[in-house]
């Protein structure tokens, strides 16, 4: 069966660039790979899509019909994409059997695919049919700021905790900064204290609190760095694919046959 990758993290991170460098690498090795497009709202698209949500939803359309505004458009968008759901997971089981990958691209702000039930409902479908990783892309420049790092992994725990699925921490545009710090500062509270001290005090003991709970978090996560510009870090997000997948296979999938 397919691994089945759903690249999620804040607007603008560059998760399409990232997803159309994931489709070169797979063509270019051999690697047989399925691709979705979830984001309706995408005007051009760097890749060619198997499935592509705006073939059956216009979100111009739905925007005028609904008299709603671009996020509202989206949203509701995504929502009757979702009622199609079946039908998507059909027409990828007919090509399993030739399937190494899915990759599927998720609407540019974050909380329209993490936080909605269209999202969940998707997202559920995906875990209970193929094994199913998360790749949270980081835009690692701006998490160089300890706060803003911070409140990458408050969303990136939350979603593992929301769906229990394996994830990846991709570290994006490593081609402008690496992303060692960050490393560092998952290995080493002391290091990612030391950061935060040159911040007002009150951010500063509320990250630190924050801090002990995440070492838990990152017990449990793969870390990549990544440049969907370069392509530099691919071997390495394939390999903590293929370790999040075997996570999957022992955790998740053996919940879901006990609940069964
Ligand atoms: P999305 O909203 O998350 O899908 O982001 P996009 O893929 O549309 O990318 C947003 C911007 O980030 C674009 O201008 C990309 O060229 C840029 N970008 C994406 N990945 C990289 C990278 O690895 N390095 C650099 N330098 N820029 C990148
Ligand atoms: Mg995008």
């Amino acid at each position: 069966k397919p691994v089945v990758i759903i690249v999620v993290g804040m607007a603008g991170i560059g998760k399409t660039t990232f997803l159309h460098r994931l489709v070169c690498h797979t063509q270019s090795s051999n690697i047989r790979g399925y691709v979705l497009n979830l984001d309706p709202a995408v005007m051009t698209l760097p890749f060619g899509a198997n499935i592509d949500i705006r073939d059956t939803v216009h979100y111009k359309e739905v925007m005028k019909e609904y008299n709603l505004g671009p996020n509202g458009g989206i949203l509701t968008s995504l929502d009757l994409f979702a009622t199609k759901t079946d039908e998507v997971i059909l027409a990828i089981e007919r090509w399993a059997g030739q399937l190494d990958y899915v990759l599927v691209d998720t609407p540019g702000q974050i909380e329209i695919f993490t936080r909605t039930a269209s999202g969940a409902i998707i997202t559920e479908a995906f875990a209970s049919t193929f094994p199913t990783i998360i790749a949270y892309v980081v835009d690692t420049p701006r998490a160089t700021n300890p706060v803003t790092f911070m409140s990458n992994m408050l969303y990136a725990s939350s979603i593992l905790y929301k769906t229990r699925l394996p994830l990846v921490l991709t570290f994006n545009k490593v081609d402008v900064a690496r992303h060692e710090f960050a490393l560092e500062w998952m290995q080493d509270i002391e290091a990612f204290q030391a950061a935060l001290d040159t911040y007002s005090s009150s951010t500063s003991t509320l990250s630190r609190t924050l801090t002990l709970a995440f070492d838990e978090f990152y017990k449990n996560t793969c870390s990549v760095g990544v440049s969907a510009v370069s392509g530099a870090g691919m071997e390495a997000f394939f390999g903590a694919v293929e370790a999040s997948a075997k996570e999957y296979m022992e955790n998740y999938k053996a919940d879901l046959d006990k609940r069964r």
